[in-house]
């Protein structure tokens, strides 16, 4: 990847970061085995984490939340797929355990540890400089030894079009009715659903 095209990323996730080099890494798989940014919504990220390499793919590839064209599931797992609408051309980009950490034992732990760090939550002992050795190493690494990729049957879970809403019967919010838990035979949101439970 270009240097500017890299500060431009940086720029929008606020930092330099393993896990962004990670995004970094899957957004040109992605561009290179499925094609060019998305325009509208011919194509459709489902990533697996919402981990900083999040931001990359969605500056890069133009899959956003917004758009309905970038779908996260909830597995904390390094895993990225990739659906061309067009043709329904699918990868599935899983990162290799290990596949960037060094042979020796300390900066695999290192490795692991800062793989999924969440903003906030550096461990001081990591230094800036530690961090961003790492994400440069990462960026170096030839992107099939980063990713192991697979094809994927194209199925897009939960695309993006109008749901109806309906109303929670306990704090009278509209919700999407894809969203809707029943308890006790009332149609509720999800957080009135838990709170609702935790009294149960
Ligand atoms: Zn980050
Ligand atoms: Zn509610």
């Amino acid at each position: 990847m270009i240097p500017e095209d890299q500060d431009a990323v940086v720029q929008f996730h606020g930092h330099f970061c393993p896990g962004l080099a990670i995004g970094v890494c899957a957004a040109e798989l992605a561009l290179r085995e499925i094609g060019p940014r998305a325009a509208d919504e011919e194509v459709v990220a489902i990533v697996e984490s919402d981990m900083c390499g999040v931001d990359a793919i969605q500056f890069m590839t133009g899959c956003t939340f917004g758009k309905g064209n970038l779908i996260h599931l909830d597995y904390g797992k390094n895993a990225f797929t990739f659906i061309r609408c067009s043709d329904g051309k699918a990868i599935r980009l899983v990162l290799r355990p290990q596949s960037w950490g060094n042979e020796n034992d300390e900066s695999r732990e290192m490795a692991a540890r800062t793989q999924n760090v969440e903003e906030g939550s550096r461990e001081d002992e990591f230094s800036e400089d530690l961090f961003r050795k790492r994400g440069q190493a990462i960026l170096a690494l030839p992107l099939e030894q980063l990713f192991e990729v697979q094809a994927v049957e194209s199925r897009i879970p939960g695309r993006a079009r109008v749901r109806e809403s309906i109303q929670c019967e306990a704090c009278g919010e509209m919700v999407m009715e894809t969203r809707v838990r029943l308890l006790g035979g009332r149609k509720l949101c999800i957080p009135c659903f838990e709170a609702g439970e935790r009294r149960l």
